[in-house]
């Protein structure tokens, strides 16, 4: 990547995800340059959004049936009117430091006391919206259990990134997922996994693949729509054919499964599908933060690692977090130092210690080492 003025980066970021081939990948330019030339929009269903959609229920077991919007914002927003209206029910439970797009019911934070309800985290959402939303701590199984205790008969669905990207990157403890899904089937709820960051990048399965978790509803965005605006939401059968016009729940999109994003994501699935193709993309990634790691303890920094398939996370603090209040109790400071030091060496990586990040199948073994070592003569130094 290089910037207006010209200098070379690294990056790391991905455009925060969709990139999985890299920048410019020519087959996904290509593609997209064949698609605008025959047209940029219809407003009618084109062949390659069923072809994309047909591909989607292949690889995803628990995606019956799926819709193609243009964000993921628009997947969870729509995830979410369709799980209250099939429960009727009007609570969500969400996690604190999950990110599911910017959807009024989702901009909310935890309230003042255990299990109650939120808070508007932006000017604009309506107190009275927020007030359904319950926020709840990423990996406590317990305290989910006890919110279903006390409320189960309200709540529609539970939302969750099943390996949180938009903290840092956090893993699930595999249990808090078993009891996620354990207490929404008992209790009649949707489970919600938000892949739009986790789907085709921790793996071919997505993260629901990975940990052998079959939610109810799925949502998608960044790989999938290969760089172009393009998300999907979808899964069970019963559940999906709740939206217009089969049933009464309202969605729709001017621009969804739009041909330009349809045939970007069509390449860049196609593309992914090589043999072979996660499993050097997540050797790569684990070579980068066990490389990084190393490279610190050899310096004396307390800083470690992690990665899942092509995502990974980078904390200054001595073992990776499980939460956002272990996130918050890391060196944040220490964290943004880095980041400029690494930034005028050329390495873009996410501008923030509460962001995960991105290896593509375009970064080489050189650049992981390059990288490496610009951190080692930064950890020497600081
Ligand atoms: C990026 C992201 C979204 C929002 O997607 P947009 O395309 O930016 O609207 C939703 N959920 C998760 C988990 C994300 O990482």
């Amino acid at each position: 990547m290089w910037d207006a003025d010209g200098k070379a980066y690294l990056d790391y970021v991905g455009s925060w995800g969709p990139l999985i081939l890299g920048h410019a990948d020519p087959d996904t330019v290509r593609a997209v340059q064949e698609a605008a030339a025959k047209g940029l929009s219809f407003g009618a269903p084109t062949e390659g959004e069923v072809e994309l959609a047909e591909l989607l229920v292949q690889r995803i077991p628990s995606m019956d049936m799926v819709r193609l919007v243009s964000s993921g914002t628009e997947a969870t927003m729509s995830a979410i009117r369709l799980a209250r209206g099939f429960t009727g029910r009007d609570a969500i439970v969400k996690f604190e430091g999950c990110y599911h797009g910017h959807g009024d019911s989702l901009l909310v934070k935890a309230g003042s006391g255990l299990l109650t309800f939120g808070n508007p985290s932006s000017a604009g959402v309506p107190a009275d919206l927020a007030q359904h939303t319950l926020v709840l701590d990423y990996n406590d199984a317990q305290g989910l259990a006890d919110a279903f205790a006390t409320h189960g008969q309200s709540i529609a669905c539970v939302i969750v990134e099943p390996v949180a990207g938009n903290m840092n990157l956090i893993a699930p403890k595999p249990e808090f997922l078993a009891a996620m899904r354990e207490l929404c089937t008992q209790h009649g709820a949707v489970l919600i996994f938000d892949e739009v960051m986790t789907g085709f990048r921790v793996g071919p399965g997505s993260a629901q693949g990975l940990y052998g978790i079959t939610p109810d509803l799925s949502t998608f965005g960044k790989v999938v729509g290969g760089g172009m605006p393009l998300g999907a939401f979808g899964g069970r059968r019963d559940i999906m054919e709740k939206i217009a016009p089969l049933g009464p729940v309202y969605q729709a999109g001017t621009l969804s499964g739009n041909p330009l994003s349809v045939a970007a994501g069509l390449v860049t699935l196609k593309k992914i599908a090589a043999p072979g193709f996660y499993e050097a993309l997540k050797a790569r990634t684990a070579a980068l933060t066990s490389g990084l790691t190393a490279a610190a303890k050899r310096h004396g920094v307390q800083f470690c690692g992690q990665s899942i398939g092509g995502m990974f996370g980078l904390y200054f603090a001595a073992t990776p977090p499980r939460s956002l209040a272990e996130v918050m109790a890391s060196d944040k400071d220490a964290f943004n130092r880095f980041f400029h030091a690494m930034l005028d060496a050329g390495f873009y990586l996410a501008p923030s210690a509460f962001e995960a990040g991105f290896v593509s199948a375009a970064h080489t073994d050189a650049d992981i080492a390059a990288t490496v070592a610009a951190a080692e003569a930064i950890f020497a130094r600081d």
